[in-house]
């Protein structure tokens, strides 16, 4: 019997497709992100089939080499898969998978909550609710900014990217700008979209800049206290793609300094810690890395990487494989 190891609980749907198809599914009884010596604890030496991980899950040559020779796949429960050192799948061939697509509309609704909430003072507001601080209608009371009809730069046109862009000028009658290492003129052409070939072109006109690029040695730190310095000073900052790719101290000084005008974020640089000066400033809203959790997402994405795990172990090649053997 093929065994695979679930290094956290997910919804059941994709726990359901592994035993259906007669796999032993061994997940972690905490709900909690193993240590790294835990994981190469409940690895080693059981002679797994696939594993099941998490974005929380540093994975790498110590880590594969505890799962042992008879491990195919890494079954990655996300789209990015900076978490995974790919070299050292690629020299152990292990399969990499992740699960793209099925989490496009959850994240993208994600970044238009936090697009609107922040200039909309959202969370300023309902905390002014809850002080009891509202005495009654006010003409200058808590003055936020339009999202409709203004300028979003989209950093990254990729999957999650591009459909924020096509909400923002379908649904909000947003002019759209793009950066990107690759040029999509189809897109242009469809929802009338810009390319900028430079980052500070785009920084320099964009209300809005909202970051969609994976994390890689190229995207860290892509916004810094200069990139930052390059923004309007009206304009903010919405980042649900990965921590690192905001210099999160540089925002926090940005944002203290009035550099820019606020910043919506889902993730950090070293989480689940956040820079604490963020703490103290009205002008971002924070949440915990949850873009795409919602019931029915959640439950897609452990569907997907259920099947690329089958995919893996039955002799074909993964749906979505990121490394090839
Ligand atoms: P994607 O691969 O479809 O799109 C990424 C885009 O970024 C591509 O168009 C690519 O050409 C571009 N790009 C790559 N390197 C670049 C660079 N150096 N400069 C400019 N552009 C560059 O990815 P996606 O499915 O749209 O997901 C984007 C990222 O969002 C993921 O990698 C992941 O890290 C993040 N994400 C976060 C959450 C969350 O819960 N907050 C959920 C899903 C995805």
């Amino acid at each position: 019997m093929k065994k695979i190891f679930v290094t956290r609980l997910i919804p059941d749907r994709g726990l359901a497709l592994l035993k259906k198809q007669g796999y032993e599914v061994v997940v972690n009884p905490e709900d909690r992100v193993l240590r790294r010596e835990e994981l190469i604890m409940f690895l080693e030496g059981k002679n797994y089939d696939a594993v099941l991980c998490l974005l929380t899950d540093k994975i790498d040559k110590d880590i594969f080499a505890a799962a042992g020779s008879q491990v195919k796949i890494f079954a990655n429960y996300a789209v990015g898969f900076d978490n995974i050192d790919l070299a050292a799948a690629r020299e152990r061939n292990v399969l990499i998978t992740n699960t793209p697509d099925v989490l496009n509309e959850t994240v993208a609704e994600h970044t238009f909550a936090l697009m609107l909430a922040i200039a909309h003072r959202i969370a300023e507001a309902d905390q002014f609710m809850r002080d009891g601080k509202y005495k009654g209608w006010g003409p200058m009371l808590l003055l936020g900014a339009d999202v409709s009809h203004s300028t979003l730069g989209i950093v990254g046109l990729g999957r999650i990217g591009a459909l924020v862009a096509k909400h923002a000028v379908k649904g909000f009658d947003m002019r759209v700008l793009y950066y990107d290492v690759k040029r999509n003129e189809d897109f242009e052409k469809e929802f009338n979209a810009e390319f900028r070939p430079n980052l500070d072109d785009l920084l320099h006109e964009a209300d809005f800049v909202s970051i969609h690029v994976p994390l890689l040695p190229s995207t860290k730190h892509l916004m810094n206290a200069d990139t930052l310095a390059k923004m309007k000073k009206t304009a903010y900052l919405i980042n649900t793609s990965r921590g690192p790719v905001i210099d999160e101290h540089a925002l926090e000084q940005a944002l203290e300094k009035g550099i820019i005008g606020g910043a919506a974020i889902d993730v950090f640089e070293n989480e689940p810690l956040m820079d604490l000066g963020f703490k103290n400033l009205d002008k971002i809203i924070v949440t915990p890395h949850i873009a795409s959790a919602t019931e029915e997402t959640r439950q897609k994405m452990g569907e997907v990487a259920a099947r690329n795990i089958i995919a893996a172990l039955e002799g074909q090649t993964p749906p979505n494989l990121v490394v090839m053997k």
